[in-house]
């Protein structure tokens, strides 16, 4: 199921005064990437005038696994800027870091209570990313998806939006809400909806088109990074993985030429019939260069912008307070309830 933008939420959006709630983030853990980007950076922006909308840098996430304390740090600013550049507004988005709510934390151990074992067992990020190293990954990881489950209701949160690989993790996070608040017999969660669009939900890596493109593949050339250089994107986008076909055509026998034309499609906006008439007899280096082309421009004010911002630290770290200061107390009240139904205090 994709849910596109779900029209009801819009007319009832413009008809009253009272904004749906949004709640996403992204972790702190490498180089934000092309995926990040098209799969939920770029649909956060694109929406943001017509939520209420929470935008969260999830550093308690990057510590599910191992993580240089410095480079966790610089990455969390970093992921800020980008943010912001990638045109995330403060009249529109509170934006914060997630350590700095200690709301997160609590409510996680309670809400952990609630989850039964055979819920997490099931989850297949756990398995790719443990990969073999069941005895000796650490049970954060395993909990993850408990954490993320609190972000999202902490904030009585309507829609997440999410690319594709967080599907199952927010049916977990239904579940969960679902069940509490069966147990209590209360209201206390909004039940939350994924937004998953049907464009850019799942970029694949460059080098092996049948994986996503991730920021912990530790093969370099596997994705394109926001802040990477018109050089480097050019080398990366012509040793993608292709084929001996060479029809510039959307065919998902063909993944690596499909998810080409896929980020094309997505940073163009034209439809896939439009751009397989204007690459029609024309080879995949043409392609690939219009593709290179496009990168480049879009990444470029982006680019800018950051380097602006990472200039001026103070006023990232200010926007940073502003933000969780402003969710802390919405949290607590979500927090206080939980505690109060269950007998906590
Ligand atoms: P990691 O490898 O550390 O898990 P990641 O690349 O999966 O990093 P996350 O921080 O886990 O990034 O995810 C941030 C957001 O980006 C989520 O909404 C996720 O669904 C989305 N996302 C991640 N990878 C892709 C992808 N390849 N295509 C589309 N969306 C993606
Ligand atoms: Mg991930």
């Amino acid at each position: 199921m994709s849910i596109d933008m779900n029209q009801d939420a819009k007319q009832e959006n413009t008809n009253t005064a009272v904004k749906k709630r949004v709640f996403s983030g992204i972790q702190p853990t490498g180089n934000i990437h092309l995926g990040n980007y098209l799969g939920a950076l770029r649909n956060w922006v694109n929406a943001q005038a017509e939520y209420d909308n929470i935008f969260c840098i999830v550093d308690l996430h990057a510590i599910t696994l191992p993580i240089d304390p410095v480079e966790l740090h610089t990455n969390t600013r970093k992921l800020a800027a980008l943010y912001i550049a990638c045109g995330l507004d403060t009249r529109y988005c509170k934006l914060f870091i997630q350590s700095h709510v200690r709301e997160h934390a609590e409510m996680s151990w309670i809400m952990s209570c609630f989850t039964p074992m055979g819920w997490l067992n099931r989850m297949t990020q756990f398995k790719s990313k443990a990969a073999g190293n069941l005895d000796s990954v650490d049970t954060g990881l395993y909990c993850y998806p408990v954490l993320m489950a609190c972000d999202v209701l902490l904030y009585q949160t309507h829609y997440v939006p999410v690319g594709d690989d967080q599907r199952q993790h927010m049916e977990l996070t239904r579940d969960l809400a679902q069940r509490f608040n069966a147990i209590y017999k209360r209201p206390v969660f909004t039940v939350p909806e994924a937004q998953i669009r049907e464009e850019g939900a799942r970029i694949m890596s460059l080098t092996e088109p049948t994986k996503k493109m991730s920021k912990s593949d530790t093969d370099l050339n596997s994705r394109i990074n926001l802040l990477d250089d018109p050089k480097t994107i050019k080398k990366k986008i012509n040793r993608a993985t292709t084929d001996s076909l060479r029809l510039v055509t959307f065919d998902p026998e063909r993944p690596g030429i499909t998810n080409l034309l896929t980020i094309y499609q997505v940073l163009t906006g034209e439809s896939q019939q439009e751009i397989e008439a204007a690459f029609a007899g024309k080879g995949y280096g043409e392609f690939k260069a219009a593709l290179i082309d496009r990168l480049v421009t879009t990444l470029e004010p982006i680019q800018k912008r950051y380097y602006e911002l990472m200039n001026d630290l103070p006023t990232l770290e200010g926007i940073l307070k502003q933000g969780a200061d402003e969710v802390r107390p919405l949290a607590a009240t979500t927090l206080n309830q939980v505690k109060e139904v269950v007998g906590l205090g």
